[in-house]
């Protein structure tokens, strides 16, 4: 039997029809590599291991009586703690939400459930999903799976180490600013941020709301465009989100060739700040790509300077009016009833907030403040509309424009939680996609060794709005020419040893392919 790490979520799936392997025995391994990992890493805030049994018990009972199986039937998913599942601790990885168990069900949580996936747990994350790293998490921080002493990127961390350490092959996280992409580039893995309106944000608790996109973490593009037949289409309850039927892929001749695609690279992608080899490692994948027939043609974004400051602008403004709501009445914690209201209020939010969460309500209140709106607020929305246009000039001449996704590989826990700017350029190159609405997905392109450790590089490859589908043929093509998503962290040093003989040879640093334990 093919061993559980090796399988993506569609082999997984394959391998459960077949009866190659039950629903139960696959969770019992989830729940083995949980054991094993979280002590290490801290992917998890809480995990629904008695839940996630039951409902493979009762799939396992349906496919022995020959019912047919849902597209991710028994595959096993692990959720950012910003999802709603109803009776589920969600609390954003905030102490204001400490304890909330929503009452509802997120719609594209419920269409995983219809389709057969298994909910194992609700992931780390930077609190409210504002930040890179997981270390505004008021849970404490999740580690990289490469390095255990580096960040793993965030705000999605949890979700994207779960897919990295082979937890789970199939993740949720949310991506506002490149909380997918970014993660998913510095652990090595596909983070896919969908054209805004594509999945219903029902049910995600709102951070930007014009920004927000549940986002999927995969080991495969096909993984990815699975994820997203099963999440996209049209919901009622977001009148944000299109009506339209669920993503349909792109189904090539050739899947493998890129012949006929013109591959944009800005220059303003590949500024000088970037690390070294993350530049070699994105040139070495464009070569790659023209080597299967993709024409690269340079293309020009001259507004993407301006989109840390306007984005900056544009989330806070929108997160200071969403987090109004948690004030010690309908969410979460009171700190006591004692005094006015107004007392009640500002005690549960002085003590329920994080630094960073309280600095983004400051800010987003000052620039929608009267008097400084125009300046502000008012003015970051032209620059946003600047940024689209850049966009739509380029793809009136390519296919899809690539970058870099973070400027460099997984930095040191410690290394910038000091400096919010320095915390706030991680996003550099994610940000003008999320503000033109536009579809990016991030894609490993090979490693660079810092410190004696092989980090991973990811690359994002961004499409013109509604161009999903297109994006995930390139990333496919490219795919199928390369082994990177295909090798695994060296866990020997974080798992415990199974037998005598496994610590007499030694943990290694090399990394290992999925499938075994290192
Ligand atoms: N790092 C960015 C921020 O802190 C992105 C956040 C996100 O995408 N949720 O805002």
């Amino acid at each position: 039997m093919t061993s559980y790490e090796s399988l993506d979520a569609t082999g997984l799936r394959n391998a459960i029809r077949k009866g190659e392997r039950s629903v139960r025995q696959t969770i019992l391994e989830v729940f083995e590599r949980i054991d094993a990992l979280d002590p290490a890493l801290h992917v998890f805030l809480n995990t629904q291991r008695t839940a996630a049994l039951k409902r493979a018990g009762e799939l396992d009972q349906r496919l022995a009586a020959g019912e047919a199986p849902g597209a991710l039937c028994g595959v096993p998913v692990a959720l950012k703690a910003n999802m709603c599942l109803a009776g589920v601790e969600t609390n954003c990885g905030s102490q204001i939400l400490a304890g909330y168990r929503p009452p509802y069900t997120a719609t594209f949580v419920q269409r995983l459930l219809d389709e057969g996936a298994i909910v194992v747990g609700m992931t780390n994350m930077d609190e409210f999903a504002m930040g890179s790293s997981s270390e505004n998490s008021a849970f404490g921080e999740t580690r990289n799976p490469w390095d255990p002493s580096r960040a793993p990127g965030g705000s999605s961390s949890g979700s994207a180490v779960a897919v990295a350490a082979g937890i789970v092959p199939l993740a949720l996280g949310s991506d506002t600013g490149g909380s997918v992409r970014q993660p998913a580039a510095l652990c090595g893995i596909y983070g896919f941020k969908p054209t805004y309106g594509r999945i219903s944000r029902y049910g995600l608790v709102a951070f930007g709301s014009s920004l927000d996109q549940v986002s999927p973490f995969a080991r495969s593009v096909r993984d990815v465009e699975l994820a997203m037949c099963v999440l996209s289409g049209a919901d009622e309850n977001d009148a944000t989100c299109f009506d339209e039927p669920a993503l349909r892929p792109e189904e090539p001749d050739d899947p493998k060739s890129l012949a006929g695609i013109r591959v944009g690279v800005p220059k303003e992608y590949f500024p000088e700040v970037l690390a070294g080899g993350v530049r070699e490692r994105c040139e070495a994948a464009l070569q790659r790509m023209s080597d299967l027939g993709a024409e690269i043609v340079d293309v020009r974004l001259p507004h993407t300077e301006y989109a840390i400051p306007t984005y900056y602008v544009v989330a806070t403004a929108e997160d200071s009016s969403n987090l109004a709501r948690y004030a010690g009445v309908r969410y979460g914690i009171r700190a006591g009833s004692e005094g006015s209201l107004q007392a009640m209020f500002a005690r549960t939010r002085e003590k329920g907030f994080g630094a960073e969460v309280k600095r983004r309500i400051l800010l987003g209140t000052y620039v929608l403040s009267a008097g400084y709106y125009d300046a502000w607020y008012g003015r970051a929305l032209k620059v946003r509309a600047l940024l689209r246009r850049d966009f739509e000039q380029a793809f009136e001449k390519v296919d899809v424009v690539v970058g870099p996704t973070s400027p460099t590989p997984a930095f040191k826990l410690g290394e910038k939680s000091g400096d919010p700017v320095a915390m706030y350029l991680c996003d550099i190159l994610t940000t003008p996609v999320s503000l033109a609405g536009i579809p990016g997905l991030s894609v490993p392109v090979g490693f660079v060794e810092e410190g004696g450790k092989k980090l991973p590089v990811g690359m994002q490859i961004a499409g013109p709005w509604k161009g999903d589908a297109r994006v995930l043929r390139v990333a496919r093509a490219y795919e199928s020419a390369t082994e990177y998503a295909k090798a695994a962290p060296p866990m020997a040093a974080l798992l415990p040893p199974r037998n005598p003989a496994a610590t007499k040879s030694g943990s290694t640093s090399e990394t290992s392919t999925r499938g075994g334990r290192a």
